[in-house]
């Protein structure tokens, strides 16, 4: 089954009188529980490929489908609601809010969710990353590794069904990467979650299903079987 449909999608970026077309009539299809990797030279699109297919960001032309629902039919606040109800998201500097504790930022899509149970669903997602002995920390009190282990815990909170990670191991150490790298996968495996990150990390890269590189604005397959 599809989940993720990208049609003859172009995104320009316009600063002052200049256009930069990043990505020129992309086409891809993914298929549920699929894992894949966005990989290229930097500034090539990969960050903005990921941004539309998670529905962050509009493309210029063409359509983005995710779960039947397209990205270009829907207002603002319909996007969100796809994106609460299908997506987690996982981002190289974390993005965590510095106000709030660990148990607090993973707490916080439960609570849009108006989950009775978030304070508890949240405790175990953080027991299940390893950071139980760690809830009411805040981000500058924990380690890069913790911190993107509790913003994977807040990824996992709405049971998404697609995972997106951009470069989730660029700020981390090898072995600490590595234990961020074992999660995501085992929730691709276990859960059969689909996944699509974006790495500069070809040992990162070769442990998906697929590899889509892109460069001068399109997008190339190559078979990582
Ligand atoms: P990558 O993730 O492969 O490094 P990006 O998708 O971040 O590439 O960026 C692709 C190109 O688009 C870069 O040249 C970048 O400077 C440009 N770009 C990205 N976002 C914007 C924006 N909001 N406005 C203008 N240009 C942008």
């Amino acid at each position: 089954m599809s989940i993720l449909s990208v049609k003859e999608v172009s995104k320009t970026y316009q600063s002052g009188n200049r256009k930069l077309t990043v990505l020129d009539n992309v086409n891809l299809n993914i298929q549920s529980g699929d894992s894949i990797a966005i990989v290229g030279p930097s500034g090539s699109g990969k960050t903005t490929l990921l941004g539309l297919c998670a529905g962050l960001d509009s493309a210029t032309t063409g359509s983005v489908v995710l779960n039947g629902s397209a990205f270009e039919k829907l207002s603002e606040d319909e996007r969100a609601a796809v994106r609460s109800k299908n997506v987690g998201f996982i981002f190289q500097n974390f993005q965590l809010l510095p106000t709030l504790t660990a148990l607090e930022n993973v707490m916080v899509p439960l609570e849009l969710k108006k989950r009775k149970d978030a304070k508890e669903k949240a405790l175990s997602l953080l027991q299940k990353v390893g950071l139980g002995d760690r809830v009411t920390h805040y981000p500058t009190q924990l380690s890069g590794g913790e911190q993107q282990r509790v913003s994977i815990a807040r990824a996992f909170a709405n049971e998404p069904l697609i995972l997106f990670a951009d470069e989730p191991t660029g700020n981390l150490d090898t072995e600490t990467g590595e234990m961020i790298e074992d999660l995501i996968f085992n929730m691709n495996k276990e859960e059969g979650t689909t996944l699509v990150l974006v790495t500069h990390d070809p040992e990162l890269a070769k442990r998906t299903n697929r590899i889509i590189h892109i460069k001068g604005g399109k997008i190339q397959e190559e078979n990582n079987g």
